[in-house]
């Protein structure tokens, strides 16, 4: 497993795919997802220019943290964070991806007035309206793009979605498109055309993300090599 190698091959893929897409390579954010892998891969990632790091266990990423594995590039936050670590979370990465309920949202901006600063976020969307994963429901949207502008210490940059796992080659365009339609519509109506980012796409399907409007991608085991579950 060669990192620098395997994040060459994924870069370009992402121009082909952007190119494609008739959109310039450097609009789309590389995020690795870097769960399970140590802090020693975390900085090869960061060394062969990965764009960001994108952790989904508080504990994993608190560990790492203190190991120094995320120097010299943005830490991104892209799992389900239950409350009662958000004050774990809050101030210390550069984005939370995940932001799937109101009462997250919520305590997000709490936290964040504590320390006296703007936490960056993503809403969730939960695009396959799975019973088993988190986000906001489509319908539910809306409300909690609404929400979040009332709140002062949090700024929505965008959307994230993390569709159903696919059957078929490119099954998941569909989705891909309907979260993209959302991120237009909610960036226009609500946003003032603020949004910045549309974080979709993992190792097997981000060029349909691509194709679809992503322009971040969190992409793991393409650049880590498969993980190995103990
Ligand atoms: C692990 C993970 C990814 C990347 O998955 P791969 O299939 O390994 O590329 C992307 N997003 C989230 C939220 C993840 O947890």
């Amino acid at each position: 497993m060669n990192i620098a190698e395997n994040l060459q091959k994924v870069r370009e893929q992402i121009a082909g795919a952007a190119q494609a897409a008739g959109r310039r390579s450097e609009e789309i954010v590389l995020v690795g997802a870097s769960k399970m892998n140590d802090a020693a891969a975390c900085r090869a990632a960061i060394a062969a220019g990965i764009d960001a790091l994108g952790e989904n266990r508080v504990q994993e990423m608190l560990e790492k943290l203190e190991q120094g594995a995320y120097e010299g590039a943005p830490l991104h936050f892209i799992g389900h964070l239950q409350r009662n670590k958000v004050r774990q979370v809050v101030g210390r990465v550069a984005l939370i991806q995940s932001v799937g309920s109101l009462a997250l949202l919520e305590e997000i901006d709490r936290r964040a007035a504590q320390l006296g600063i703007v936490q960056r976020i993503l809403l969730e969307v939960n695009i396959g309206e799975e019973p088993s994963k988190s986000g906001f429901a489509s319908g539910e949207l809306f409300a909690g793009a609404e929400r979040a502008l009332e709140l002062p210490h949090v700024e929505v940059q965008g959307l994230m979605a993390i569709p159903p796992e696919a059957e078929t080659p490119h099954g998941n365009l569909h989705y891909f498109q309907k979260v993209a339609r959302l991120y237009v519509d909610i960036g226009r109506d609500l946003y003032d055309n603020r949004f910045v980012y549309l974080s979709m796409g993992m190792s097997g399907d981000f060029r349909d993300a691509i194709a679809a409007g992503a322009n971040m991608v969190r992409v793991g085991s393409a650049i880590f090599g498969a993980r190995k579950y103990v």
